[in-house]
C-alpha cells in the first residue's frame, strides 16, 4: 500500500520575530475588514450567512494563523521569538477586546437573529447554538450598556489583559535558584543531585536547585534536614513576589468590570456560563466536599505528624508539635510509602520515559481506533519536539486523516514549566465545505536522563502524561462545523472530565503491566507492586484533596471579594484552616498560581466538579473493559466529537444513558470500591 499523504501539510516553524508580528497584524486586519463589511450591512441584508457564517469563518481563519504564533512564547529557545510571540498574543488580546465591544457588529447580529426568526428559516442545531451564543456573549460583553460605560469597560478590559500577560511572563521566565552543599542535601537521591548544576564558592561545592518541579519536588520531598526544606520552600513561595501587585491589579480590574456589567462579584459573572451556573453553587459544592474530607484529613495529619515526631526524636531535629507546609511533601511521601511499603524511587525504575510514552501512544491508538505516523524530518521549534500525523486506524485514503499533534517533553530553560496541551489550530468546515484539520501540542517537563540512569517517571507523572494526552485527543477527534465549538472549548467545569476519566487507566492492572518495564531488567511491575499502586490512590486522600480544595477556595474567594483583600494572608490562612498545614511566615506563594490568570480563573473547583462526571463515565461505561475499542468509539462519538456544539449535560446523558450522579465519585474518593 502506498504511504498515506495527509491532505493538509504539517506546520512550518520557521518564523522570524518580524514574521510573527507582521502575520499577526495582517490576520487582525483581515478579520477587522470582515467585521467592517458586516457592520455596513443594511438591517434587511443581515442573514445567517452574511453575518454569523461570515464572522465564524473569519474567526476560524484568524485562529489558524495566530495559534502557532502565540505558541512560540512557551517553547522557543530564542528570547526574540518569545518576546515577539508574547507581543503577538498581547496584540490579539487587545484586538479581541476591541472586537468584542463593537456595537455596530452586535447590531448586525441582532438584526440577523431577528430576520432568521421572522423568515421561519430552520437552522441546524449547531448553527442555532452559534446564534444564541454570539448574542448572549454580546450582552455579557456589555454591548447593552450606555456609551460612556461601554467605553470605560473597553479600557478596563485592555488593562486586564495586559496585567494577565505580565503575570504569566513573570512566572514563565522566573529563573531563581537556591544553592545547597552536599551535606544540606542529605536524603536527596544521588541521581537527582548529579543532575543539578554545580559551582564552587569559597572553596566549597554548591549545588543549584531551581524551582522547576523536577528539582524543587525532589529536594522538598526528599531532603532530610528540616532547615533545607524550610529554606527551599520559603524561597519557592517567594519566587515571583514581583507578581503580588500585578495580581492585586488583576483582581481590582475584574471587580470594576463585574460591577459595570451589573454582577455582584466577578465570581458570579464567571460562573454564569459554567455547568454550575452560580458562585454560590461553587461555594456550596466546595464546603460540602471539605466537610466530607476533613475527618479523613485530620486522621492523615495525625499519622503524618506522628512520623515527624518519631524522626525528629531519633535524629535530634527540633519538634514543636506542628506540621508545616514545607514538611508536607517529605512526610506525606513517607506516610504513603510506609502505609503501602511502596518506595516511589523504586517504582520510578519501572517507568522509563521512552517506554511510557510509546505505550501511552499505543493505548490511545487501540482505544480510539487510530494510527499515528511520525512525520520524519519535520521542521519544529526545537530538536526535542516531534510531530505525528493521526489517521483513522483503517484509513485507505486522505478521508481518514484526523490531524497532527506535537510532543515536546523535556525541560529546558525558559520553557513553560509544567505539563499542558495547546490547541494550536482548530478543526472546522471551510467555506468550500472542505475540512480544516486540527493541530495540538503537548508540552511537558519529564525528567532528563542522568549519567547513571535513563529518564524515569514517577507514577504520578505517568498519570499526568496520560491525562494530558487525553486533551490532545479531545482536540483532534472533535468534528464540528464551527471553530468556536471545536475540541476543548467546552464549559470550564466540564473540560477536565474526559482527561480525568482517562487517569483511571493508570490504575488498571492490565494497563500498569503494559506501561511498566524496569530500566535494567525490562520486567513489568509484579502483581504485588501493581496492587500497591492501585491502593496508593486511596492513601492520604484526605490531606491531598483538602490541599486541592484550598486552591479552589482561594481562587473563588479572591473573586467573590467586593474590595481589596490581602491575598498573601488569605493564601496562608486557607492553607492552615483547610489544608491543615502551618506557615512559617506569610509568603506570597499565590503570586505563582497561574490558574488564577486567564481562562481558568474561578475555575479551580472545576477539577473536582468535573471529576464527578469523570468518575461516573468511567464506572458506567469503561470499568468492565477499559481497552475495549467499541467503548472507545462510543466515547469518541458522544463526548469528544461534539466539542462544545452541544450542551455538555446532554452529551453526558447521551453517553451514560441517564442523568449523571456523584455516587461513583464518592466511591472513588474514599476507595469504597476497593475496601
Ligand atoms: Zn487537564
Amino acid at each position: 500500500m502506498a504511504a498515506l499523504i495527509p491532505p493538509q501539510a504539517p506546520l512550518q516553524w520557521n518564523h522570524t520575530p518580524e514574521d510573527i508580528l507582521r502575520l499577526t497584524k495582517e490576520a487582525i486586519a483581515e478579520y477587522r475588514a470582515v467585521e467592517d463589511r458586516v457592520a455596513a450591512l443594511a438591517p434587511a441584508e443581515c442573514t445567517f450567512e452574511s453575518v454569523f457564517l461570515a464572522l465564524a469563518l473569519a474567526y476560524a481563519k484568524r485562529q489558524s494563523i495566530v495559534g502557532p504564533l502565540e505558541f512560540y512564547q512557551n517553547v522557543s529557545t530564542s528570547q526574540a521569538l518569545r518576546d515577539a510571540s508574547t507581543e503577538a498574543e498581547s496584540l490579539i488580546r487587545d484586538f479581541r477586546t476591541d472586537s468584542s465591544m463593537r456595537l455596530d457588529v452586535f447590531r448586525a447580529q441582532q438584526a440577523a437573529q431577528k430576520n432568521i426568526k421572522e423568515s421561519g428559516k430552520i437552522l441546524s442545531p449547531e448553527e442555532q447554538r452559534l446564534v444564541d451564543k454570539v448574542i448572549s456573549n454580546g450582552a455579557r460583553a456589555g454591548l447593552a450598556l450606555p456609551d460612556a460605560e461601554r467605553e470605560k469597560l473597553s479600557e478596563l478590559k485592555k488593562q486586564l489583559e495586559q496585567a494577565c500577560v505580565e503575570f504569566s511572563k513573570n512566572v514563565n521566565e522566573e529563573k531563581g535558584i537556591v544553592t545547597f552543599s552536599l551535606e544540606e542535601l542529605k536524603g536527596v537521591p544521588q541521581d537527582a543531585i548529579s543532575g543539578f548544576k554545580k559551582r564552587t564558592e569559597g572553596g566549597k561545592e554548591l549545588y543549584e536547585v531551581t524551582f522547576k518541579m523536577t528539582d524543587f519536588g525532589v529536594v522538598n520531598g526528599r531532603a532530610e534536614i528540616p532547615e533545607t526544606r524550610r529554606v527551599l520552600y520559603e524561597a519557592f513561595e517567594n519566587r515571583v513576589a514581583v507578581n503580588v501587585p500585578v495580581l492585586d491589579k488583576v483582581l481590582d480590574l475584574r471587580r470594576q468590570i463585574a460591577t459595570l456589567l451589573g454582577y455582584e462579584t466577578w465570581a458570579d459573572y464567571a460562573t454564569e456560563v459554567k455547568l454550575v451556573k452560580t458562585a454560590q453553587g461553587v461555594e456550596n459544592f466546595l464546603n460540602d466536599l471539605q466537610q466530607r474530607l476533613r475527618p479523613i484529613g485530620l486522621k492523615d495529619r495525625a499519622a503524618i505528624l506522628a512520623l515527624k515526631q518519631k524522626e525528629c526524636e531519633e535524629k535530634g531535629y527540633p519538634f514543636d508539635g506542628e506540621l508545616y507546609a514545607h514538611d508536607y511533601n517529605y512526610y506525606s511521601r513517607q506516610y504513603v510509602e510506609q502505609s503501602l511499603s511502596l518506595d516511589s524511587e523504586l517504582l520510578k525504575q519501572y517507568f522509563p520515559v521512552s517506554h511510557v510514552v510509546s505505550v501511552t501512544m499505543e493505548i490511545y491508538q487501540e482505544l480510539l481506533g487510530l494510527k499515528f505516523v511520525e512525520v520524519d524530518g519535520a521542521n519544529t521549534w526545537h530538536p526535542d519536539a516531534r510531530v505525528f500525523a493521526v489517521w483513522e486506524k483503517d484509513a485507505t485514503d486522505e478521508s481518514g486523516f484526523v490531524g497532527y499533534y506535537y510532543i515536546d517533553l523535556y525541560p529546558r530553560e525558559s520553557k513553560f514549566p509544567h505539563a499542558a496541551v495547546w490547541p494550536i489550530i482548530p478543526g472546522y468546515e471551510k467555506e468550500d465545505g472542505a475540512r480544516n484539520y486540527p493541530v495540538a501540542a503537548i508540552v511537558a517537563n519529564l525528567s532528563k536522563p542522568t549519567p547513571d540512569k535513563p529518564a524515569l517517571m514517577k507514577h504520578f507523572d505517568v498519570k499526568t502524561f496520560f491525562h494530558e494526552m487525553g486533551h490532545i485527543f479531545h482536540e483532534l477527534l472533535s468534528r464540528t462545523k464551527f471553530a468556536r465549538f471545536h475540541g476543548t472549548t467546552v464549559a470550564g467545569d466540564f473540560m477536565e472530565a474526559p482527561s480525568q476519566m482517562l487517569e483511571n487507566w493508570c490504575f488498571e492492572p492490565k494497563v500498569l503491566t503494559r506501561m511498566s518495564s524496569h530500566y535494567e531488567t525490562k520486567k513489568p511491575l509484579d502483581t504485588e507492586l501493581v496492587d500497591k499502586v492501585i491502593r496508593s490512590r486511596y492513601v492520604n486522600v484526605g490531606m491531598f484533596n483538602l490541599r486541592q480544595i484550598t486552591y479552589a477556595m482561594f481562587d473563588l474567594q479572591v473573586h467573590m471579594a467586593k474590595e481589596h483583600i490581602d491575598c498573601t494572608k488569605l493564601w496562608c490562612d486557607l492553607r492552615e484552616s483547610i489544608s491543615l498545614l502551618k506557615s512559617t511566615k506569610y509568603l506570597p506563594g499565590h503570586a505563582g498560581f497561574q490558574h488564577i490568570i486567564g481562562d481558568y480563573n474561578v475555575g479551580y473547583y472545576g477539577y473536582f466538579y468535573s471529576d464527578v462526571f469523570a468518575a461516573d463515565m468511567y464506572a458506567t461505561v469503561f470499568k468492565d473493559d477499559p481497552l475495549d475499542p467499541a467503548r472507545g468509539r462510543q466515547y469518541r462519538e458522544k463526548i469528544l466529537l461534539p466539542g462544545s456544539s452541544k450542551d455538555e449535560m446532554d452529551m453526558l446523558q447521551d453517553f451514560l444513558g441517564r442523568e449523571p450522579n456523584s455516587e461513583a465519585f464518592v466511591k472513588q474518593l474514599f476507595g469504597m470500591d476497593n475496601a
